[in-house]
């Protein structure tokens, strides 16, 4: 079955490029040029698997509209790549705080789109279910890879896909050392680009959210991060 992309840029050659190459692709692709067309088509099934999401709309930043898919709970897991302008790594950072799965800078390559765009949803569809069967228990964390759910003592806690993918990995390998690098690669699936703070500022997002249970993610210094081995 075809996965949907859901694209929201303002800028009509650069949507109409897009929608080519995807469509090449063979993706089912939507489009939407401003925020309340977004906020439409993301509600409307079939539901997107990915939303490639302009920062700067017409009527509102796609970190609000990054935010609302993040805060209701029947759009929450949809893969989001979000397209800036803007280099600095001050936006950047917040693009993550917001929930982004990914980023990139315009001008950016069709190519190197295509690449983020097939990792992000490889990484949505299979790998949970293919490595993880079973409901998982670490200590006072359980997992359901199959239904994406996280417990933290019997209480639901709500993750991104890339920080789930994050946390199920890390625990798939705890008692041992991962550097950003190899998180970069096996979390993000992409090691064209050296971003070794993206994996920080979601190993710090990750930690917020699990709260006491954060303290079984243990910093190596200028090294990386490792899963206590026991809890
Ligand atoms: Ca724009």
């Amino acid at each position: 079955m075809n996965r949907t992309v859901l694209i929201v840029e303002d800028e009509a050659d650069l949507l109409k490029a897009l929608v080519f190459n995807l469509r090449k692709g063979n993706y089912a692709v939507r489009q939407a040029m401003n925020g309340q067309q977004a906020l439409r088509e993301v509600l409307r099934a079939p539901r997107p698997d990915l939303v490639i999401l302009d920062l700067q709309l017409p009527d509102m930043t796609g970190l609000e509209i990054c935010r609302r898919i993040r805060a209701d709970p029947t759009t929450r897991s949809m893969a989001v790549l979000i397209l800036t302008a803007r280099g600095e790594e001050i936006d950047r950072l917040i693009g993550f705080e917001m929930g982004a799965d990914d980023y990139m800078v315009k001008p950016f390559s069709i190519r190197e789109l295509l690449m983020r765009v097939q990792a992000l949803l490889r990484r949505t569809t299979q790998s949970y279910a293919e490595t993880s069967p079973q409901v998982i228990r670490f200590g006072l964390l359980r997992i359901d890879p199959d239904a994406f759910r996280v417990w933290i003592n019997d209480e639901e806690i709500q993750l991104t896909s890339m920080e789930f993918k994050l946390l199920i990995t890390l625990l798939e390998r705890r008692g041992r050392l991962q550097t950003r690098d190899v998180l970069l690669n096996d979390v993000w699936g992409i090691d064209s680009y050296v971003r070794s703070r993206t994996v920080d500022v979601h190993i710090k997002r990750l930690r917020e959210k699990l709260g006491q249970v954060g303290e079984y993610i243990e910093t190596i210094h200028g090294m990386g991060y490792r899963l206590r081995s026991a809890p």
